[in-house]
């Protein structure tokens, strides 16, 4: 069946401005919970709506052309309301930040993004665990410069290590060899706990789950499957283009064996297998693999994470259709204090929870698909 990319209709209109909390405000206290007890723990900040491919699961061309109409540095927060908002969210209990995009490595200057907020401070006293997703363009060059402004670790996205293959799914025909480089020049510059994402779409490139699982295996790289996931509107999703993580699983497990790990936190969206020796014992010398199982089996209950984009609109779910929009309070004469409780009473009234609801919903209407946000603007 032939690929169906949807016109964009532009979601980044709607923004809930939030009320400026007045009086005597309770100060963060890191126990702050949702509608459904869950708490605030991961704040992923999405510093660019740019990209230098077009991926068709994420950007499709068709939809981001020379047409398309980015957002003009000025709406964009400064590295300095990042950082502002990045404090008061750590005070709200949160102590993992991730930086996406877009590209994130598009963003000029990033790494004093970087130096900032690993200079931040969680509630125990300790620095933020802060780590970054990138499609590693440009990795070769800037992994030292991000290391040595203080990034911890670093994920990169990659779906396939057949450079045609690969050049075909980045839609830009950029180079398998560069992105391994980039991969290379993380690990040398002494980037820990490295992750490798690659989007499994059946057709694509699911005939080399086995063949991307051998490349990494062994080489203290953690390469995790991600189910090809209903984000956006544009990408013209089908469930028949979705890979089960049991399926990977399986097919992995027929060639080498895994074993299953416990978690290593609350909230994690991977599953674990770890390599297992002859024994069937776990051998840590082998590593580990993750899958993601957006699609088939839904994680919301644990869900602790909230996203920024980049003009600071704060969002609850991946698949929301509306942002709460921060930056207008940034540039208000609003206090931290007004901020952060603002912060609190919008994760106070959070009920999202799509990817348990997916199947319930009635199939792709102007109320579904069509009206959700990109997952360029939000990140993964
Ligand atoms: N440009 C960076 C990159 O590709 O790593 C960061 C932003 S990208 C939106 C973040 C992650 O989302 C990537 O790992 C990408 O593969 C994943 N992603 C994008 N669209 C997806 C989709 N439809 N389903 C599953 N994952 C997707
Ligand atoms: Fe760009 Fe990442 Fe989206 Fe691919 S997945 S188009 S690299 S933002
Ligand atoms: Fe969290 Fe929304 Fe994903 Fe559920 S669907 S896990 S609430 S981001």
């Amino acid at each position: 069946m032939a690929e169906r990319v949807i016109p964009l209709v532009d979601q980044r209109a709607l923004a809930l401005v939030p009320p400026l909390p007045q009086g005597a405000l309770a100060p963060a206290s890191g126990l702050l919970t949702d509608r459904l007890q869950r708490p605030l723990r991961d704040l992923r900040i999405s510093v660019t709506d740019r990209c230098n491919f077009r991926c068709s699961y994420c950007m499709p061309k068709e939809v981001f052309d020379a047409q398309y109409r980015y957002l003009p540095h000025s709406a964009l927060l400064s590295f300095e309301e990042i950082t502002r908002l990045a404090q008061l969210f750590l005070q709200h209990g949160v102590y993992k930040i991730r930086l996406t995009g877009g590209e994130p490595l598009l963003r000029k200057g990033l790494e004093n993004l970087v130096a900032q907020l690993a200079g931040l401070q969680t509630l125990d006293g300790s620095a933020p665990d802060l780590t970054l997703t990138t499609n590693g363009a440009l990795l070769a060059r800037k992994a030292p410069a991000l290391k040595a402004a203080g990034l911890q670790r670093i994920t990169v996205s990659l779906d396939s290590l057949d450079d045609a293959i690969f050049r075909r799914m980045n839609d830009v025909d950029f180079p398998l060899a560069e992105v391994l480089a980039g991969i290379d020049a993380a690990q040398a510059a002494g980037l820990q706990r490295i992750k490798v994402n690659m989007v499994v779409k059946r057709g694509t490139n699911d005939h080399e789950i086995v063949r991307m699982a051998r490349h990494f295996r062994g080489s203290g790289i953690t390469l995790r499957f991600i189910e090809y996931m209903d984000v956006g509107a544009t990408n013209g999703w089908r469930m028949d283009q979705v890979v089960p993580s049991a399926e990977v699983i399986a097919r992995l497990q027929a060639e080498l064996p895994l074993v299953p790990l416990a978690p290593q936190a609350a909230g994690e969206t991977a599953k674990r297998w770890g390599w297992a020796d002859a024994q069937g014992r776990h051998d840590p010398a082998l590593g580990e693999i993750g899958v993601i199982s957006s699609v088939t089996e839904a994680f919301c209950g644990a869900c602790n994470r909230a996203r920024l984009s980049m003009e600071g609109r704060l969002y609850l779910c991946l698949f929301a259709n509306q942002g709460w929009d921060l930056r207008s309070l940034l540039r208000s004469t609003a206090s931290d204090a007004q901020l952060s409780a603002a912060i609190a009473h919008i994760w106070q009234g959070r009920s999202d929870r799509y990817s348990e609801l997916r199947a319930s919903l009635p199939a792709d209407t102007s109320g579904g698909q069509a009206r959700r946000i990109e997952m360029s603007y939000i990140g993964g």
